[in-house]
């Protein structure tokens, strides 16, 4: 694997999976159309933000983000369809995560039916670890449209023991929060297995 160098500062990051100690792998997952690489590209346009992968920029993002003033980096991936399912990839995708957005939309019943299915896979990919799961309900601009309601959508998740918020990507409404909120469970979970 060949090593490439970011643009952006002095660093050389290789493309191994693991690709730098104190960056945290974010997954976004779920069904087609719900909004996960509309939200990647917002996430993508923050500030302090670069291709994270020479061969692969358009789905990979490394974001510095300053939040509870302590600097953490992220690397989200928008590769779950990619995988597609079934395949070893996806597998590898649940492996790799060190923290998931479990994406639907709430014009569509079924994409937020396939939620709990989703856990499963991840839980049973990852049986010992305690890792952030939030349910992100987008395109919460579509009022009219709308399926699925607020408290169903928190209901479900606060019965999966995961978290929940909604997003509008078309609005950006609640993107930026949503990563300060995963850097924040992530250091949560840190602490619980420190102490
Ligand atoms: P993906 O298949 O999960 O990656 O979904 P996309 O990001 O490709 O989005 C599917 C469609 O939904 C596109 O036409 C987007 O422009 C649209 N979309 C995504 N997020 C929102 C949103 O928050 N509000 C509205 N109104 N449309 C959205």
């Amino acid at each position: 694997w060949p090593s490439v160098h970011s643009g952006s500062s002095d660093s050389v990051r290789s493309s191994d999976s693991n690709p730098e100690p104190g960056a945290y792998k974010v997954m976004l997952v779920g069904d087609t159309g719900v909004g996960k690489t509309t939200l990647a590209g917002i996430f993508g346009g923050l500030k302090d933000t670069f291709p994270h992968e020479a061969e692969h920029p358009e789905d990979t993002y490394e974001i510095d983000l300053m939040v509870d003033g302590e600097k953490t980096t992220l690397i989200v991936y928008d590769i779950w369809e990619q995988a597609g399912p079934h395949t070893w990839m996806q597998e590898s995708c649940l492996e790799m995560g060190d923290a998931f957005l479990l994406i639907f939309s709430v014009t569509d019943r079924s994409s937020f039916q396939h939620l709990p299915g989703l856990l499963l896979k991840l839980r049973s990919a990852r049986p010992h670890r305690h890792i952030p799961v939030i349910f992100v309900g987008n395109k919460g601009d579509l009022a009219r449209s709308r399926e699925v309601s607020m408290e169903e959508g928190r209901s479900l998740a606060g019965m999966l023991s995961c978290k929940y918020t909604e997003t509008s990507a078309a609005l950006h409404h609640n993107t930026q929060e949503l990563l300060e909120g995963v850097v924040r469970q992530i250091r949560l979970r840190k602490d619980d297995v420190q102490h």
